[in-house]
């Protein structure tokens, strides 16, 4: 099968021809018809995340069809499989309904290869079908920028006016589900970022605008999904008292010292790590409801480098999809 492999980090993905991969026990076999490309496949292939197997085939947000395999699926479902791989079952965070914190938990496209191949293995449990109002495409998204995004925003409470930090895959994705539950959405680009700006207001945010400068009035929850820690002193010297910051992503540059006032007055300041199962069920059922409309570019398979820079860059509108 042709496949995409990362040899070691900071390297370009490598064009490969690998065997097809056999299912194991409680595992499903799937032909993989489309692959989203996540900024934590980026923080992989630059070595920001410091511990992937080797050599490894990335991508978790991968929409495909069962060929055999398990015994939750028959041959021809469609499926996704998201980052949350595999966790252990039984440690202190699993048994407590945190399974997204599993000490042993096994990532898609990090502890085990991924999506950037026409086939892949996945553990059944960990799979989960998708809604049909989505074609291949457009769902891929779903799968990372909608599950962690959407776990991100449930952090925010009931917050009425919600910030969003960074306008990528997954604050495209949310901004429409909080303008759905009736909150304002303010989004906080680049500076003089006016594509990203209009494309927020087009998805119903109310307001578009540069992040490190004022927002046009208090909010009551800020969204870090941006990977950069300046941006967190600027989310907090945005919220009012009692507010939260959330940050969605699972890296990012240093946060600045700051002063303790910036905190103070009860705002909250939190990270969110990985994704449950439920809040994939939760989120794919909801979806279909507002209904999100996914923005996507598609790439071939062999284009997998060059939708990672468009990424790096910042040069995406909405979220870069590999086309099996
Ligand atoms: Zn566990
Ligand atoms: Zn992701």
């Amino acid at each position: 099968m042709r496949a995409m492999v990362l040899d070691a980090p900071r390297q370009p993905l490598r064009a490969a021809e690998l065997p097809e991969p056999e299912p194991g026990s409680g595992q499903v076999a799937l032909e993989v018809a489309a692959c989203g490309v996540c900024r934590t496949d980026l923080h992989i292939v630059d070595g920001e995340l410091t511990e992937p197997k080797l050599p490894l085939v990335p991508g978790h947000q991968i929409v495909a069809r069962v060929t055999g395999g398990g015994e939750r699926f028959t041959a021809g479902e469609r499926v996704g499989v998201p980052w949350l791989g595999w966790t252990d079952g039984d440690c202190r965070y699993c048994r407590s309904g945190r399974e997204n914190l599993c000490e042993g938990a096994r990532f898609t496209g990090y502890d085990l290869d991924g999506g950037y191949a026409e086939h892949v293995v996945a553990d059944e449990r960990f799979c989960f079908p998708i809604p049909d109002a989505y074609e291949d495409l457009q769902a891929a998204p779903l799968l990372c920028a909608g599950l962690i995004g959407y776990r991100t925003l449930r952090f925010a409470g009931d917050a009425e006016r919600i910030g969003i930090y960074g306008f990528g895959a997954a604050a495209h994705i949310i901004c429409q589900v909080a303008v759905h539950q009736g909150r304002r959405v303010f989004a906080f680009t680049r500076a003089g970022d006016d594509g990203t700006q209009a494309f927020a207001r087009e998805l119903g945010a109310e307001w578009a605008g540069d992040a490190l400068g004022p927002p046009p009035e208090e909010l009551d929850a800020a969204l870090v999904f941006a990977p950069a820690g300046e941006l967190v002193p600027a989310a907090l010297r945005a919220v009012a008292r009692g507010g939260s910051v959330v940050c969605g992503g699972i890296h990012m540059t240093e946060i600045p010292s700051m002063p303790y006032e910036l905190l103070w007055g009860e705002r909250e300041l939190r990270s969110v790590a990985n994704l449950t199962r439920a809040d994939a069920e939760e989120f794919l059922a909801l979806a279909p409801d507002v209904p999100v409309r996914t923005e996507v570019e598609p790439f071939r398979l062999e284009q997998a480098n060059e939708a990672l820079a468009r990424l790096r860059g910042g040069d995406l509108r909405g979220a870069a999809v590999l086309v099996l």
